[in-house]
Parts: structure tokens; sequence; C-alpha cells
């Protein structure tokens, strides 16, 4: 089996708002085999430079579109094509964008690999610890208490034992971040784990430690990104300086350089790769296998639609220690329509993981066709 066409679709809603919500629109991989075998992707990034990263023509050596490393290879050198399309890009490359871009490829070449052997992708890299994950709803920090009470209305009776709240009014004002998280755990009630996302908005990192000891008043169960991630130090001195709650990141990280830097230069408590970024698949088990020497539970980032949701559910499946789904809880048009039968919660929280060939999951031609973009 050889790949013949490696493919991106610019997907998206028709208004874009300018709010920290990454399902509004998508990039989409499509990578063919001369078997007949199409495996999908997706990228959480800009899906206009994805396209390009994997499109454009060769300027030399190590300056080449990702497709000329993909086509004429058989999937199943995964790790190899990872490596060559890792030296195609070195120029332009080597982190963010191009490891984006990498991921959509990589995640669609494992589903090719998990069609043409008839297995689910998690039985392919290890095999299942669970065949069900408890979700949490992730969804933006709204300004008003009164959205804030609607919110836990709406998604704790449908089953989610927690809710991340992430971005939107979060960080540009202390007193208001820690009024916010109040108001959240007075409607969560006590039992609901309640996670608080900075979105990077902290610049201080004083007001981390304090803003942080103050949130665990309310028993947040993580802190999330609450620096940039270039922010090294910060996060260094956080994790030692704060022990009433867990700090999580990771996100933003592409390659095992950065992850190396993270949980072993940081030590983070709870590691958070998006497969759509980090390098695909192939980087995101490593990534599991370091979290697990040292003692960490790894939680994806998963913010997009139910193509990055497969993917997630099928690394937690063959992770000992991952104890959480995040369920992008955003009502876009693609975060629940992209694809057919979106993953559902059950009535104690529950998802149940794919057990069919490849990431589990079919794309509805007849959405991904009207929000499709022509770019060039
Ligand atoms: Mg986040």
């Amino acid at each position: 089996m050889i790949i013949t066409d490696v493919e991106v679709l610019v997907v998206k809603q028709p208004e874009i708002k300018m709010i920290g919500d990454g399902s509004q629109d998508t990039a989409v991989v499509r990578v063919t085999t001369d078997t007949g075998i199409q495996g999908i992707g997706e990228v959480d990034s800009s899906p206009y430079i994805m396209k390009a990263i994997v499109e454009s023509p060769a300027s030399h050596e190590v300056c080449r579109g990702l497709r000329d490393a993909v086509i004429g290879m058989d999937p199943f050198d995964v790790e190899v094509i990872w490596q060559k399309m890792y030296n195609y890009s070195y120029y332009y490359g080597r982190r963010s964008a191009a490891i984006h871009a990498m991921s959509g490829i990589d995640i669609a070449i494992w589903d090719i690999i998990g069609k043409a052997l008839g297995k689910p992708v998690h039985k392919l890299i290890g095999g299942s610890f669970r065949n069900k994950i408890k979700a949490y709803c992730s969804i933006l920090m709204p300004e008003t208490e009164e959205e804030i009470a609607k919110i836990c209305e709406t998604y704790l009776p449908m089953g989610f034992t927690g809710i991340k709240w992430g971005w939107g009014a979060l960080g540009r004002d202390d007193d208001k971040d820690l009024e916010l998280v109040r108001l959240c755990r007075k409607h969560m009630g006590d039992k609901a784990k309640l996670m608080i996302d900075i979105g990077m908005r902290w610049t201080e990192y004083k007001q981390a430690v304090r803003l942080c000891n103050k949130f665990s008043e309310y028993d947040v169960h993580w802190v999330e990104e609450p620096f940039l991630p270039d922010a090294v130090d910060f996060y260094k001195r956080l994790t030692q300086d704060v022990s009433c709650v867990n700090i999580s990141a990771g996100e933003e990280l592409g390659t095992m350089y950065e992850f190396n830097e993270l949980i072993n230069g940081c030590n983070i408590d709870i590691i958070q790769p998006d497969m759509s970024r980090c390098g695909g698949i192939t980087v995101a088990k490593k990534v599991m296998d370091m979290a697990m020497l040292k003692g960490i539970p790894m939680i994806p980032h998963a913010f997009k639609t139910g193509i990055l949701m497969s993917a997630s559910l099928q690394l937690i499946a063959a992770t000992p220690n991952s104890p959480f789904l995040e369920y992008c809880s955003q009502e876009t048009v693609l975060s629940k329509n992209l694809v057919k039968h979106h993953f559902q919660i059950d009535s104690e929280g529950y998802v149940n993981i794919p057990d069919v060939p490849g990431l589990g999951v079919e794309i509805d031609e007849e959405v991904a066709e009207r929000y499709t973009v022509k770019v060039w």
C-alpha cells in the first residue's frame, strides 16, 4: 500500500468571531492510498497556513511542502514518514505550524493503518485500559452570573461530572477572576470538578501564586495555562510554590523536546498534549510514556470537532493514567456536525471509546462540502 494523495480542506463557519473558540473553523486532512483506503485527520491551527505547508512546492532540500514527504510512502512506515516530514520542513518548521500540519497527516495515517488492519487505533498503540471515559464539559467563561448559572443548569444534568471554564472573561482582572470562580463553584455545587483555564493571560508570577492559593478555597481541580508556553521559568517556579492546586499545560507544545522541558524541566502536574498540534499520535504516545515515568496524568487537549475527539479517545484508551476526556461544549456547527453520529455522553458522564477500525469517525460529507471554502 502506498500513499497517493494528501489534501487539506479549509472548513469554516460563515462568520468567525474574535473569541477564544477554535471550533469555528478547522483544517481537515485527507490522506489517500492506492488501495482506496482513506484516512482523515484534523488540525487545530490556522487552516490556511496548514494548506500552504502541505501543498507548497519545494524551495530546496530541507524547505519543501509536506506532500512531497508523504506521497509514495507506505503508511505502515509511520515513524519514518514523521521523520521525513520533519526533515523536509526543517528550514521553516521544527516547531508550531509545521508540526501542526504534520500532526494532521500523522493522525490520518494512523486512521489508514487501523482501517487496513481492521483494528481501532488504540489496539495499535498499546490496547485498551478502558472502554469508556468520563468527560468534562469544556466551555468559555461567560461574563455574568446568569450565564454561569445557565451553563450549569444545561450541562450538569446531561451527566458531566466536571466543567472547565476557559478564556472568555478570565485573565483580565484579578478580582473578577476570583469572583467568577466563586460563582462557578456556587452554581456547580460541591461535587462537580471545577477547572479554570486562564488562556495564557496572567503575566506576573506572584499574581499567579496569589490567585492559585485563593482559587483553592473553591476546590479548583486544576489551573490551566496560566502563562504563555515560553514562560518556562514561571511554570518551573509555580509548580514548586503552589501545592494546593494542580497546574496543567501542554496544548501549545509540539515535539518531544518541548514536552521534555515542561514535564521534566518544569514538573508540570497534568500534561495536556493536543494531538492535532503536538506531532500527532506518533508524538502523543511518546508523551504518554514520559508522563508515566513522571507519575503524572495525561489529559489531552481537544477543542475542535469529532475528528480530534476520536484521536483523543484512542490515546486515552491506551494510556494507563488518563482520567478525563475534554468534551468541547461550544455549540458551533462544526464541533457537533462535521462527523456523523458525534460522540454522546451518557447519564453517568461517560463517552464510549470507538471500537471500530481506525479512528472510528466518519465525516458528514454534506456538512464538509457546505462549509469548505476555496482558498486557491
Ligand atoms: Mg486550554
